[in-house]
Parts: C-alpha cells; structure tokens; sequence
C-alpha cells in the first residue's frame, strides 16, 4: 500500500492503494508502519511523501465512516479520529523534515496529511484540488484540520476555508498559504521536494512550540474575538442552526486554538465524534456522497450500448441557457455550435464565454492555453450548414411549441447519421416534442439548471419511444461534461420543476392568505430553502409560470381555479405589469443604481397583512418543506422518478431543498416516519390534503 524508496540520504514514501488513496484503518497502519521505518532508520535524513495514483490522497474512506455513523458509538468514532491524529502527530514531530509533493488532488484527510508535514509543494495543474470540504457533506475534519490550518494561516482565513467547505486550484491554494510551492511538471515535484529536503534538515511545525503566536493574533485577542463574533453571526444567517457539523467545526477552532496543540487535537477529536453520531451528518453523506456518487456510475444506463462517439455538439438558441450549455460542452472538450437567430444573441453569447474564460484563468482554474484552446472550439453561427454531421443537437430555443417544432424539422437533416436530439424545456412534455420532430428513438429531454454553467445536475427525461442507444448516448454526455443525470419518466414538469413549483406555490398561498411578505421570505430561508419562495417567483418569472399555467388549462381542457398561480397571474402580469425581475420588477423592487432588492411596498396594500402568532412559524414553516415531500412522492408513485434516492440527489443538487434532510425523499426518514405523518395530517386539517402522502 505504501511503496518506500531512497534517493540518497532520503526516503520516499508514495501511497498507491488498488483503486483510490483513503484513509482506513488499514491504510493508516500501512502508513504508520512505513513512517516508524524510515523514522527509526538512522541513515534516512528527510521523507518526501507523495502518491502513485491520480490522486495525492483522497481524504477518508466512506465505508469507514458509515460503519462508524451506523454504529452512533461516539467513543468508536473518537478512536479513529484519534488513531488518524497520532500517526499525523509522528509525521509532524517525529524529528526529520517531511514534505508533501502533491501530485493530485489533496481534500479533507488527504490535506489533513500534507498539513501535518514541513512544507507543501504541488503540482500547478487546475484541475488538482486542494482543501478541506468535509463540512459541506455535514462532517467537519478529524485529523488535525482545525487546529493546523488556523495555526499556519490565521483564524480568519482558515474559518473561512473550513466553513465554506472550499476546495482551491494550486494557484489558489499557495496565495491562501495552504501549500508552500507550485512546481509546473510532475518531474520537477519530486526534485523540488528533496532539494527542499536538502536546504531544511531540522525543520519543525512552529505550532508545536508552547510559545507559538497565531498569525493575526489568537481567540483572546480583540481581532481574534472579533472574528469569532463575526463567524457565528454570519453562520447563524445562512444556516439558520441545521448544520451541527458547521457549529461543531466553529467550536474546535475556539476552544482547540486557546489550549495546548495536542490538546486542540483531542477537542477536535471530539467534536468529530459529536457531528458524525448527527442525522444530518448521516442524512448528508448518504445522499451527497454515498447516492452522488452512484448516480456518476450511471445505474440507469442500458449496458449493452457502446460507449457514445460524439465528436460535434450543436446547440440552438444563444439565449440564457444555450449560452451556457455552449459553454460547458466547449469546457469538456466537445467541438461546439451554438446556433441563434439573433445577432445580439450570439455576440452576447460570445462575450459570455469569453467573460467565464477569463475569469477562471484569474483564479488560476484555467491555464491562458487551455482557456484559448476552449475558445476555439466554441463557434457561434446563424447557419445550418455549420451543424452538419452533429453527433448531439441540444435546443435551448424559446419555450414555444411552434418554435421547437421548427427548428427540430429545420435541424433534421444536418444530424450525423446516429445523432440524438435533446430539449432543454423545463416544462414541454418530451414525448410531444418527438412526436413534433419526428424522430421519436432519438429524442430524449436534457434539462439543465440555470446558471449552467455552476449548476451540477441534468435531468434527463424518457420520451414513449427514446431507444436505449439515445438514453446511453445522453447520459455518457452528462457525465462527460462533469455533471450529475438523473433520469425521470416524462411527466408535465418532470420531477424537478414539478416538486420545486410546489414551495413557490405554497409561498403564493401565504401572501394570498395574509401573512406579511418578509414573514414568508423569512420562513421560506429559515424552513432550509436557499431562497426565499417570492424572490423564486420573480426569478423563474411570474409571467413564465402564468404561461404555463394557461397552456395546462389548454392541454388538459379544464380551467384550473385553484393554483395560485392563476390569481396571481392575472394581477400581477395583467392588471399591474409586474411580471418579475427580468421585467423589471414582480413581488420586488430592482433599483437600478446598485441597491438591494427589496420587497414591492404596495403588496401591504393588495394582500392586507394579518398578526401571525409566532406559535405559528413552525407549522408555516412545515408547509413549505412538507407541501415538496408530498408532491415528490406522488412524481415516485406515478413512476416519474425511478429511484426515491435519485430524487433526493436531484432536489439538493437541481434547487437546493434543504440538504440537511438529506433530500426531498430521505427527509421522511430524517424527521422520523411518525412524526412526519402526525405533521402533514395536522397541515392537511387546516390548510388540505396536498401534504399527504397516499
Ligand atoms: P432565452 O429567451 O434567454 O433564449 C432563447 C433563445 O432562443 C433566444 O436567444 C432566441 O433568439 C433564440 N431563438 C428563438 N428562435 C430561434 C430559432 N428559430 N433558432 C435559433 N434560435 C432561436 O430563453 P432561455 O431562458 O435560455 O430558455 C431556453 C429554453 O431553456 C426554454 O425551453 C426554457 O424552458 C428552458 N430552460 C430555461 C431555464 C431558465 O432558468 N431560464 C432553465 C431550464 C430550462
């Protein structure tokens, strides 16, 4: 497991496990062994630490850390946390300089191991990552994370990493202090480390001297409790106490920082005992980890389909999404077209790619050659002719049936002889638009979230017909672009438009009902949802959802009195011209001259407030997360989502529903079965039966 070498008076140590470099019980006491022996060898003067896999190490071993979660014994979890420390303690303390050569990616207790080492040298490569992400899977660090970091770099900048869960690109990571030194080949890695060796034979941690002074100044300084202030203010607002991993993080730094180093170490211990016996953290690591990860495996894949040859994406429309799918696509490598009628369009397009380029070349995310050779690939056309041969025409056009209708039959005869194609729709059902095109074997939905460009998921809609080959070929593309499918069945708003557009509903519902605007913008943030449900209404737009709400009347031949949507609608986009932000202005106002946002004062007006107890936040709060549930179910009952897990991966991934629950399905089990059906029968009372689950 791990392989040791000499060069001279210096011994290399890489980790090269079967697979994937983690750290387990069994890998740690590989690691310890190789340490004590190349310690304890009088002829060894310095260790270069380093890996033979792609990664450098890739931080803990998710089987480990659900035993020890399933187990909730939080003296089990301690040990291992502690067992992790002392071998990082041997490397730090053991009496001969060691440096990290960082040959890939480092994350969580893979840096936990480079931190604990003399000196950090990595690779200048930007697709290496380097960080400690644990708290944004409900953990926090257990091998030293909180108590070096801050140590090397000060409080404030190391709380920020920790708490933000950030991973940095090498040139990030060295201008933030995490490592030492970038070297640009994996060549000059392993030289720079020995003669780094040679110039440093007695170097030591300076923290683990008593007399150590943290840069910036320590807990009980005016800077230190000043930050500390800050931190705890700042996390209260964004997370409203549902991340117990964040706050127990907060306090390892605070009480570790005030103590002994070695006692720091067993604070921290502790706390990552505390967060890992948490059904958040269990709740967290099940659906962003566990069920991600099985999601990029592709288990919905037909196996017998050969692995897709797509050597041209064509994308139509230029608009807000083609720009940004266009964009991706050209970021993975694929030789990409995007297509609009408009001039503006495209040059506006242009100007996009051209902006995100350059703004990752300044954060060192993207070198200047691999940005030019991404522009290069990225065409911008009016005409047909460019798309010939595409292997995957993607259409981003307006949200009019007509218009797809056209320019699929336009499309047509440019797609190479086994080419898809795919509809960005949020809301068209997919089994209509191939019926329009013609193609009904090789049409399939791919929607994307907006900004897709940040956006991780894709939900990828079955139409009746898609072949196997059409549904194989779509989902090697998600993943090619670097992004999370799901598949889901055709179903009038798919599943995620469909849950999702109940919160903003049920936000509707309240202003209609009178309770105060703010009051439900706040409960909505508080409830767990990144946004408040009004703020959501102006962003998708009110006249969008307006829309749609006529075309489902029409399609289904009944008038549909009881969405709000519908109320809602005929004041705010006819009678008073407030369709939302894009137009200017909808439930908020949009100063031009770089103020906030804030709430329209005239809704005090149209929807007279009512005192609302504060007894009752709770249950409105319910309603917002229990009004999504119910619906997700229904989607999984009608057959729409195919995998309860699926769909929880897609409703944190596609529009952020509380992640602390572990997503829209798993929130049953978080809240506990009883209580959650003693909840939705107490809101189904008062307010009706659209929170139940049948
Ligand atoms: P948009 O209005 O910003 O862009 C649409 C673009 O299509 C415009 O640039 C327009 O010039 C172009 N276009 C119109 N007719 C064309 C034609 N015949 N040939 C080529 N280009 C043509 O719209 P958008 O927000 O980018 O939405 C595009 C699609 O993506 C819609 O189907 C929408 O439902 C879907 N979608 C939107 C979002 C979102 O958040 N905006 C999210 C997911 C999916």
């Amino acid at each position: 497991m791990i392989e040791i070498l000499r060069e001279g008076p210096f011994a290399l140590l890489f980790w090269k496990m079967p697979k994937v470099n983690t750290l387990n019980a069994a890998s740690i006491e590989a690691f310890r062994e190789a340490l004590e022996s190349v310690l304890t060898d009088s002829s060894v003067q310095g260790i270069v630490l380093s890996s033979r896999n792609k990664e450098f190490i890739a931080g803990a071993d998710i089987e480990t850390l659900q035993a020890l979660m399933a187990a909730e014994d939080a003296q089990a979890i301690f040990a291992a946390s502690w067992a992790v420390q002392e071998v990082l303690l041997r490397v730090e303390t053991g009496g001969k300089p060691v440096v990290a050569a960082i040959n890939g990616s480092a994350l969580g207790g893979g840096y936990e191991v480079a931190l604990a080492c003399h000196h950090r040298i990595a690779i200048a490569d930007p697709s290496i990552e380097i960080g400690l992400p644990e708290t944004s899977l409900g953990l926090m660090p257990g091998g030293g994370g909180t108590q070096r970091l801050p140590r090397k770099i000060g409080i404030a900048p190391a709380l920020e990493i920790l708490l933000e869960g950030r991973r940095l690109r090498p040139a990030q990571a060295l201008q933030a202090g995490l490592i030492e030194a970038t070297v640009d080949t994996p060549e000059a890695l392993i030289e720079s480390a020995l003669s780094w060796l040679k110039t440093h034979p007695t170097a030591t941690n300076p923290w683990t001297d008593p007399e150590y002074k943290i840069p910036g100044g320590g807990v009980q300084t005016p800077t230190g409790a000043q930050t500390f202030s800050v931190a705890i203010a700042k996390l209260r607002e964004k997370t409203y106490g549902h991340y117990p991993g964040l706050e127990y993080c907060l306090r390892a730094v605070y009480e570790g920082l005030q103590v002994p180093f070695v006692t720091g170490l067993r604070i921290e211990s502790q706390y990552f005992a505390k967060t890992l016996t948490t059904r958040t953290a269990r709740a967290m690591v099940k659906t962003l980890f566990i069920e991600r990860q099985r999601l990029l495996h592709l288990p919905h894949r037909p196996k017998e389909v050969p692995p897709a040859s797509i050597q041209k994406v064509a994308v139509l429309g230029a608009g807000m999404m083609g720009r940004a799918i266009g964009y991706v696509c050209a970021a993975a490598g694929f030789p990409t077209w995007v297509k609009d009628t408009s001039e503006n369009a495209l040059a506006e397009a242009q100007k996009f790619a051209q902006n995100l380029t350059e703004k990752a070349v300044r954060q060192g995310r993207l070198s200047p050659a691999d940005a030019q050779a991404l522009r290069t690939r990225l065409h911008f056309t009016y005409a047909y002719s460019d798309l010939a041969d595409s292997d995957l025409v993607i259409e981003a056009v307006w949200e009019d049936r007509s218009v797809k209708a056209q320019v699929y039959a336009e499309v047509a005869p440019y797609l190479s002889p086994q080419g898809i194609v795919a509809s960005n729709t949020s809301t068209l059902p997919i089994t209509s638009l191939a019926e329009a095109a013609g193609l009904p074997e090789r049409f399939i939905g791919l929607h994307f979230f907006s900004p897709a460009e940040r956006m991780p998921l894709v939900e990828v809609i079955l139409g009746q017909g898609t072949s196997p080959q059409t549904l194989a070929w779509a989902l090697d593309f998600v993943r090619q672009i670097g992004k999370v499918p799901i598949v889901v069945r055709d179903s009038r708003g798919f599943f995620t438009s469909r849950v999702f557009g109940t919160y903003v509903r049920e936000g509707l519902r309240m202003l209609i009902e009178g309770i105060p605007p703010a009051l439900i913008e706040n409960l909505g943030r508080q409830a767990g949802m990144p946004v408040g449900p009004l703020a959501l209404a102006d962003e998708v737009s009110i006249s969008l959802m307006y829309s749609i709400l006529r075309q489902t009347e029409k399609d289904l031949g009944r008038p549909l009195d009881d969405d709000p949507v519908k109320a809602i609608g005929q004041l705010f986009v006819e009678q008073l011209g407030r369709p939302g932000r894009k137009g200017g202005g909808g439930f908020y106002e949009y100063p031009t001259d770089g103020r906030p946002k804030y709430l329209w004062p005239r809704l005090r007006e149209l929807f007279p407030p009512k005192p609302i107890p504060a007894e009752l936040h709770t249950q409105l709060k319910d309603r917002f997360l229990y009004v999504q549930v119910a619906e997700a179910f229904r989607t999984y009952q009608e057959g729409v989502v195919l995998h309860k897990a699926d769909g929880d991966v897609g409703s944190i991934l596609g529009w952020g529903f509380a992640p602390f629950t572990g997503g829209v399905f798993h929130f049953v089990e978080w809240v506990g079965e009883k209580t959650f059906q003693t909840r939705a029968q107490a809101l189904a009372d008062r307010y009706g039966p659209r929170f139940l689950i049948v």
